[in-house]
């Protein structure tokens, strides 16, 4: 059993489904596979802003509509011969009027929630899923068309949905249709009391590896426009390329920073049964793309990428008063955390003076509001300074198993920074050795990621080469 995911650009139009078909035909077929399929891309957007439109009493949500069908429609009419085009026109139609209903009452009635947001989400993977499955069918290869709310069960936090694993799986072994292929909708879930949720933007590749991890795949192939992971994000450094491969948690670490390849969630659920992961480029089939296993094979790199997030917003809360004094710890990070902020980064200096976390730019202000209220009191009898807040920093990581226990890493990286005038705002380093993190000025990113880059990856290979020559 393989359990492939084909992402949005994969299903983006006709020819890219095409190219999907030509991908399956390559595989041994007919072994059980199960493809889980994406919106087309731009699709759960144009979904996104139908129902922000639509609250906002603005009816030009029926022209958003109208460009939903009709990039279906034209999918359909390239891949579908005409005679049998009627079915599947037909259930584009009556979906996108199921959607145009529900977004008449939230324009009606000025009234959303998470749920009718997930509700109007979940037509993208709906819609694409339904055309994949006929123009499949007309490309020779037969398949089971099913519907992921049946089989995927999550808790009622609707837009980023908790899955139950267990009943999930139990329902997965047992509903699953013994098909040669079967054709699933991603992203798409059903909360226990049968209402519409979703897993997160970029869930589908979540579903995809809760299919692999019930089923006990052989494999979990995740298939997008790229050729795998890469050692940097290629926008900001010419010279990065794909991995060939990593460990579990490696991928788990690079895709929380920054590399949008791979939801983070993804590898978890494959851990447990060890399910090699496979990341692979649709429109480069030929390239071996990055595997991503529990014991790669050793690479000659003791790191395996460098990866950034922009737009943080670094925090500190500091003082004389705060030394020896437990609590303080607690008492920011539940201030923060009622505030629903996500923090990406935290260091203590181990005198205690200071505490610096990192968020989001756009939540810097409210968690700033939020430590002031919080500390009010120290701060009026001068046991803690007031709170500061520096936007628009960068974090920079280096990424990889190899650093674990290997001295010098930290020091060349600073030292590569320092020579170059970057200066570093923060550091963290966890004590799994796999990851150093540092804060930088926004502006300086995009320099920083390229020198450590450049360092770490083409001074060596071009040691080698001259090695070699
Ligand atoms: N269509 C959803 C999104 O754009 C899920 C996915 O593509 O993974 O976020
Ligand atoms: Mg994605």
């Amino acid at each position: 059993m393989l359990v492939l995911k084909f992402g949005g650009t994969s299903v983006a139009n006709a020819q890219a489904i095409l190219q999907i078909a030509a991908v399956l035909k390559e595989k041994a077929y007919p072994q059980n596979m199960v493809v889980v399929v994406s919106a087309m891309s731009g699709v759960t957007d144009m979904l996104v802003s139908c129902y922000q439109k639509a609250v906002q009493h603005d009816a030009s949500y029926h022209e958003v509509i109208q460009q939903l069908e009709t990039k279906h429609m034209e999918a359909i009419e390239q891949l579908i011969p005409h005679s049998y085009q009627i079915d599947i026109k037909g259930k584009v139609k009556l979906l996108l009027r199921e959607l145009e209903d529900i977004c008449q009452g939230v324009f009606l009635l000025d009234e959303l929630s998470d749920g009718i947001k997930a509700r109007i989400m979940s037509y993208g993977e709906l819609l694409s899923s339904s055309v994949v499955s006929v123009a499949f069918k007309h490309q020779d290869l037969p398949n089971t068309l099913i519907d992921s709310r049946d089989y995927i069960v999550t808790d009622n936090n609707y837009l980023n949905a908790k899955v139950d694993q267990k009943k999930t799986f139990a329902l997965i072994k047992e509903r699953m249709a013994d098909a040669a292929l079967t054709i699933a909708p991603g992203f798409i879930s059903r909360t226990e009391t049968g209402k519409t949720s979703v897993l997160g933007r970029g869930g589908s590749d979540y579903t995809a590896s809760i299919y692999a991890a019930a089923l006990n795949a052989e494999r979990l192939e995740i298939w997008s426009d790229v050729d795998g992971m890469y050692t940097a994000d290629p926008r900001k450094v010419k010279a990065a390329r794909s991995i060939k491969e990593l460990s579990y948690k490696e991928a788990m670490e690079l895709a929380y920073f920054g590399a949008k390849v791979l939801y983070p969630p993804t590898i978890a659920p494959l851990v447990a049964a060890q399910i090699p992961l496979m990341l692979k480029n649709t429109f480069n089939p030929s390239h071996k793309g990055t595997l991503i296993t529990a014991s790669p094979a050793a690479g000659q790199n003791s790191i395996k990428g460098v990866s950034c997030i922009d737009n943080i917003a670094l925090i500190t809360l500091s003082g004389s008063g705060m030394v020896g004094v437990p609590g303080i710890a607690m008492r920011m990070f539940k201030a923060v955390a009622t505030q629903n902020i996500n923090i990406y980064f935290i260091t203590q200096s181990s005198s205690e003076q200071s505490i610096t976390i990192a968020m989001a730019d756009q939540e810097g202000q409210l968690a700033l509001q939020a430590l002031t209220k919080e500390f009010a009191q120290d701060i009026e009898i001068y046991d803690v300074d007031p709170v500061n807040l520096e936007p628009h920093m960068s974090i920079v990581a280096i990424v990889g198993n190899g650093m674990i226990q290997q001295p010098g890493i930290a020091g060349t990286m600073f030292s590569i920074l320092g020579s170059h005038s970057i200066n570093i705002r923060a550091i963290a380093q966890g004590a799994t050795e796999r990851n150093i993190s540092i804060v930088v000025r926004g502006d300086d990113a995009v320099k920083a990621v390229n020198l450590l880059h450049d360092s770490f990856f083409l001074a060596k290979s071009e040691k080698q080469a001259e090695a070699m020559a």
